[in-house]
């Protein structure tokens, strides 16, 4: 049994030996730039024809790894494989399955730089957020582990005389687990970890953009004694695999994060019963988010100008969590506008392997385009406080870019455009703020910058979000500390990071036994 949980600590890059650390990662990961990563179906490794290069956002000359991509055929093969390893797999004690998370934390922590130096390179992470992101895989394979020591032991219940009652969780089947690029490592392995450590055997379908950091992950778990056929690595588009994954008789459920539009395909075809399937497929789906943080008029506005700055530009503005909305009280609405610009134009925008930039690439060229468009459109809609400017030379880089008199019903409002652009919209009072912020269909996180006990009083009421936040940033949730998921169309409010979350991999059995 593991002692309590706590939180990884950040690495503390103003101590020359931590820079010196992770410098020398990056310098010993490129070494292995442009290596063959097969598929990974009960064990055995698989190269495809049909090969992708995943390359660097921040230099797309650069290929980082050559990536197989399975086919539809393969994609039904691997869940094929991964029931017919469940048969072992769900027998084995759940003790021991999180004895291999523990081991797994253990190599991860030993190995910390290095994975974060493939998120730098991959996923176009500055160190810090490189940092954060291993951290919290660490913190999940900790948490999940001792979760299932907790979970997966008979459960109180009431005791009648005559009668010996044991209530307890039993894993569920086969998992198709579909993470995003934007947290490669920690989303990632959480996803994955919670999953198996209950017992279930998985197909680990990773996002396009960051296939290596999920090869590399998957390897440190067979290293940690995870038995070859329990996650199945199985990259390829989500466009052509996806379906055949969800559909397949045999899939239990899909533990998905991404956006709303794949998300929502993914719940109506889980849905539909296929020939020969023998139970109700579950989805946990953790969904987009049009963030706001809220800014009262006699709230501390250097504050809640910083708060707005990190989490609206943090990753470049690619997290689920950012603030892509900073709705202001009228009366102090053209001063934080002014000190969120000022904050603004510090930030070092550049390579991320670099120390001491803020702001790195965005992840792709569907990315970029996509964000130039709205940048275009946030030019109309309102008016260009700073930034705007692009430049894909080299990488995908996109300048922080704030865009002031936002209609609340405007695109540049109302679509997670997932990039470095922040939407100011000016609010008559705290009332108009709140009903502003809760009006757009997601619901994943929020702040607000008040120092008036009954306005925070009147948000933790109305304003309806799965993670809020009162008087600091709206990103940063830590595992056991925030929970985190979302409401309305955020996705399924499954909490990863908290304790309802394992729970949902699992089914409840009853043995009632008269004495
Ligand atoms: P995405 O929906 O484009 O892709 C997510 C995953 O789905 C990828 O692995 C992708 O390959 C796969 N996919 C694509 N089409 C598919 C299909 N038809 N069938 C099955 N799988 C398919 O999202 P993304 O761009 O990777 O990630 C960004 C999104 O994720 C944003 O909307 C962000 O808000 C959201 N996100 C949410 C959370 C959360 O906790 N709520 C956390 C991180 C990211």
């Amino acid at each position: 049994m593991m002692g309590p949980f706590c939180n990884e600590p950040m690495t503390d890059f103003s101590l020359a030996d931590n820079r010196r650390l992770l410098e020398t990662a990056l310098d010993d990961i490129k070494k292995t730039y442009g290596q063959l990563y097969p598929l990974l179906i009960g064990g055995r490794e698989i190269v495809p024809e049909n090969m992708k290069h995943s390359i660097n956002p921040a230099r797309h000359g650069e290929t980082l790894g050559v990536v197989a991509q399975a086919d539809r055929k393969r994609a039904a093969e691997s869940v094929d494989i991964a029931a017919a390893a469940f048969e072992h797999w769900k027998r084995v004690d759940p003790a021991a399955r999180a004895r291999t998370l523990y081991k797994a934390a253990a190599l991860l922590r030993r190995r910390k730089h290095e994975f974060s130096a493939w998120l730098v390179a991959e996923a176009g992470k500055t160190w810090v957020e490189a940092d954060g992101d291993t951290a919290e895989a660490i913190d999940f394979l900790e948490y999940y582990g001792r979760e299932a020591e907790r979970l997966c032991v008979p459960q109180p219940l009431v005791r009648i005389p005559g009668e010996d009652n044991e209530w307890t969780y039993v894993p569920l089947g086969v998992g198709i687990v579909i993470p995003p690029w934007n947290f490669p490592l920690a989303i990632m392995a959480g996803m994955t970890a919670s999953a198996v450590v209950a017992g279930n055997t998985v197909v680990l379908k990773p996002a396009s953009a960051t296939p290596v950091v999920a090869a590399r992950f998957v390897r440190l778990m067979h290293e940690a004694g995870l038995p070859e056929d329990v996650i199945q690595f199985v990259p390829g588009s989500g466009g052509e695999i996806g379906d055949v994954l969800i559909d397949h008789p045999l899939t239990r459920f899909v533990s998905f994060t991404g956006s709303m539009e794949v998300g929502l395909r993914i719940v109506e075809r889980a849905a539909r019963l296929q020939p020969g399937q023998r139970w109700i497929k579950r989805v946990i789906a953790e969904l987009g988010g049009k963030d706001a943080i809220v800014v009262d008029r006699d709230a501390d506005l250097a504050a809640a100008s910083l708060g707005i700055v990190q989490s609206a530009f943090g990753y470049a503005g690619q997290k689920c969590s950012a603030c892509s909305r900073a709705i202001i009280h009228a009366d102090v609405y053209e001063e934080v506008t002014e000190r969120v610009t000022a904050l603004t134009k510090r930030l070092t925008i550049g390579d991320p392997a670099l120390h001491g930039t803020d702001v790195g690439p965005v992840i792709d060229r569907a990315a970029y385009n996509k964000i130039r468009q709205y940048v275009t459109a946030g030019k109309q809609q309102g008016r260009l406080l700073t930034g705007g400017g692009m430049d894909d030379g080299a990488g995908y880089f996109v300048e922080p870019t704030i865009i002031a008199d936002v209609d609340s019903q405007a695109s540049l409002a109302q679509d997670e455009i997932f990039g470095p652009v922040l939407a100011c919209i000016r609010a008559d009072d705290f009332g108009h703020a709140l009903a502003i912020a809760n009006d757009t269909p997601y619901g994943l996180t929020g702040a607000v910058y008040s120092n008036r006990r009954e306005r925070l009083e009147l948000a933790r009421d109305l304003f309806h979000v799965g993670n809020l936040y009162f008087n600091r940033k709206c990103t940063g949730a830590l595992v056991g500390v925030h929970p985190f998921g979302g409401f309305n169309l955020s996705g399924t409010d499954s909490k990863a990071g908290g304790p309802d979350y394992l729970i949902q991999f699992m089914q409840g059995k009853v043995v009632s036994e008269r004495m």
